[in-house]
């Protein structure tokens, strides 16, 4: 469980029900330090002289704030908004994209105006009704490892199931969900869990749910009748990769229930890098062997005008085939979002 070494308070902050919850958990334990802002100052109280020391700190770091400005960001192609409970992740992900989105803010933020999100969700809602409306909770973190400090996630379930014309969606690579089992959900939320073999997520995913407890989680989110869904990300063709893989869906097909009320999903994403990432995942990991050789890749322009180093074509038309025949062999009644 995330125990944060220093917690930061807004201003406001402790007005409301989750920042007070907080502070009265924390507040005798001497391992904690507690910060309350007068300003707006946040990276100040983070030590770190340089980036590696700085990140490496504000991933022990939890600020508790108020969110200010209702606009949701868009979540395109995989939900209509980002539902901003929070921002940042307790992981040490290594090829991790929010290094590059959140560089200079590596720090845990919760938001504590859950109340005020939510009934801003619900105008969001109301514009598009008839249509349904997909928020999604996870665009700019993992929400739960802070989630037993907060429940916010539980409060998102539970007024998305409320809800005639919203769902909800989160993902995640920690296995601490117990406090969602018993939440009313009406199947309306969608929880995903992110897997990998055993050798990247030993070399790569520091910090994070084992492959067994992530798999035992999203089990026992399946046997609390929420759909479930798998994203096998980012996948690494390393030597030998194909028998890792086909041995993490193997092991996954023995843990899964039959009789699901929804089909599991599944969601294949292979590894690539931009150079801005790279740079700063070698200065954040001086020590990190991710294979992030150019030349090894073919680099794909984007829409935005920078582009991707992807895995060459024939390479990554392989590794289509080969999740395409797995996963249609051993999981025949799921469904493959897509393969890329
Ligand atoms: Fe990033 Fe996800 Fe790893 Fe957290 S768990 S560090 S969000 S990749």
């Amino acid at each position: 469980m995330f125990v944060p070494h220093r917690i930061i308070f807004e201003k406001g902050a402790l007005n409301y029900e989750i920042g007070k919850n907080i502070y009265d958990k924390f507040k005798n334990r001497e391992k904690t330090e507690i910060i309350n802002l007068t300003n707006n100052k946040i990276k100040e109280n983070i030590p770190g002289d340089n980036i590696k020391d700085f990140y490496k700190e504000g991933k022990n770091t939890l600020v508790v704030g108020v969110k200010k400005g209702y606009k949701f960001q868009s979540c395109k192609p995989s939900a209509h908004w980002q539902l901003p409970l929070l921002s940042g992740c307790v992981g040490n992900c290594q090829y991790c994209y929010l290094n590059t989105n959140l560089g200079d803010k590596p720090f845990i933020k919760v938001n504590v105006n859950i109340d005020d999100i939510l009934d801003r969700a619900q105008i969001y809602m109301d514009k598009r009704k008839p249509e349904v409306t997909i928020f999604e909770g996870s665009a700019t973190s993992d929400p739960i490892p802070v989630e037993p400090y907060t429940h916010s996630l539980k409060k998102s379930i539970e007024f998305l199931a409320r809800s005639e014309y919203g769902r909800f969606r989160f993902v995640t690579k920690f296995d601490d969900v117990d406090s969602l089992l018993d939440v009313d959900h009406r199947g309306k939320t969608e929880a995903r869990f992110t897997i990998n073999t055993r050798k990247v997520i030993e070399d790569y995913e520091r910090r994070t749910g084992s492959r067994e407890k992530r798999i035992e989680a999203s089990v026992k989110m399946m046997e609390s009748g929420y759909p479930v869904g798998y994203i096998i990300a980012p996948v690494f063709m390393y030597e030998n990769w194909e028998e890792d893989y086909r041995s993490l869906l193997i092991y996954l097909s023995e843990k899964i229930p039959k009789n699901l009320t929804y089909p599991i999903t599944f969601e294949v994403i292979s590894h690539r890098y931009t150079t801005r990432a790279k740079n700063i995942i070698n200065e954040i990991f001086p020590n990190n062997n991710l294979p992030m050789k150019d030349d090894d890749r073919t680099y794909k322009y984007g829409q935005f005008g920078y582009g991707k180093f992807v895995y060459p074509k024939e390479n990554l038309a392989y590794m289509k085939e080969f999740f395409k025949t797995n996963l249609e062999e051993i999981f025949p009644n799921a469904e493959i979002k897509y393969i890329i």
